[in-house]
């Protein structure tokens, strides 16, 4: 439908090269950190830790630290994530997301687990873990956090996670910052895990732990929303979270692309809340054509590599897009129309208008 856009291709060519080359950098780097760990050359320096000679003479971050002496140690214990490293099937963060699973598993399981874990995000290798080795719900808490140093609002930290009888997941109580300097030079057993940034943490196949800090009026909104509910059997957070993101992505989803409201609890699966997005061309698309290309493409951007066929599947920045532009004739019609996400929707007016002309239309905004 397009010329090939080989100009960009080649830059995102030149990136991924350059990146497998210090990933394999990075690989060797980590080899050589368990070797200083263990052989303590580091003391020769004049540094009292490893994680000092690291931070001090080698400027490294202290997060970047953690996550690299996390996993050399996973490396010493299982010495085939060296060798994932080496050959790009694992990266570093993906092998501190398995380092301290891999700590407790025997041989065996470990060989197993690395297998499965073979070209996975970090994030991927997060619903992995919850999958194989799943954690109990956490019960619900809303908490009091503490005042932020300078002056902040008074906050409260809720775990928005179902009502249940399970203990609270370790996970759920560690602390923010978990980076400890003495742990891990001594070698084995629990590694300094960097605190884990997501606040959506998958606990098992179907089960997530979100955590958020709120206001306190939005607090005393949660607790009107409880009162009004206590009526029924679930009105726990979940069943507050549930319900109240049903009704927002339905309100969002007729706002933006006029699609009648669907029964929540019944809601198509996987279905997210669109986060809102201006639609340009609103006007010019009637309402009922609209929600037929939202419902027909999935509610997701219809973008596909042409070289890996990989299609985006964004639900953010979703806009409708005429697929033959409207300056050259494209019409508001179903079958003219498709979803795309802002940055694919750019991409393609890029490779159809040229970067000139576009450079130029949006160097007058
Ligand atoms: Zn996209």
């Amino acid at each position: 439908m397009h010329r090939p856009d080989t100009a960009r291709r080649l830059v995102l060519d030149r990136f991924v090269a350059a990146d497998d080359d210090a990933k394999q950098r990075i690989a060797r780097v980590i080899r050589h950190l368990e070797a200083l760990d263990r052989t303590k050359a580091w003391a020769l320096e004049g540094r009292s830790s490893l994680y000092d000679f690291c931070t001090e003479d080698r400027q490294w971050s202290l997060g970047q630290t953690a996550i690299r002496v996390q996993v050399a140690l996973a490396g010493r214990r299982v010495p085939r994530v060296f060798d994932m490293l080496d050959t790009g099937e694992l990266s570093v963060s993906s092998a501190a997301a398995l380092a301290p699973m891999l700590g407790e598993l025997d041989a065996g399981e470990a060989a197993a687990l690395l297998d499965a874990a073979r070209g996975l995000s970090k994030r991927a290798i997060g619903e992995l873990l919850a999958e194989r080795y799943p954690k109990p719900d956490v019960p619900d808490r809303v908490r009091k956090v503490p005042q932020p140093r300078p002056m902040g609002p008074t906050t409260g930290a809720l775990a928005l996670v179902p009502p249940g009888e399970a203990a609270p997941s370790p996970v759920a109580v560690r602390p923010a910052c978990a980076v400890e300097r003495s742990s891990t030079s001594t070698g084995r057993g629990r590694d300094a895990a960097p605190a884990p940034r997501e606040r959506v943490q998958p606990l098992a196949a179907d089960r997530f732990e979100v955590r958020v800090t709120v206001s306190r009026a939005t607090r005393e909104t949660l607790r009107a929303v409880q009162a009004l509910m206590s009526h029924r059997k679930a009105a726990g957070l979940e069943a507050v979270l549930d319900e109240a993101l049903g009704l927002l992505h339905d309100k969002l989803v007729k706002e933006k692309f006029g699609v009648g409201r669907a029964r929540s609890g019944t809601r198509r699966p996987g279905l997210r809340p669109a986060a809102s997005a201006e639609l340009p061309d609103r006007a010019s698309v009637p309402a009922a054509v609209r929600a037929e290309v939202y419902e027909r493409d999935g509610g997701a951007c219809t973008y596909v590599d042409p070289v890996s066929g990989r299609r985006c599947g964004e639900r953010r920045w979703l806009q409708i897009d005429h697929i033959v532009p409207r300056c050259r004739g494209g019409k508001p019609t179903a079958g003219g129309l498709r979803l795309l996400c802002g940055p694919h929707n750019r991409l393609i007016a890029r490779q159809i208008l040229g970067d000139a002309f576009m450079d130029s239309k949006l160097g007058t905004r």
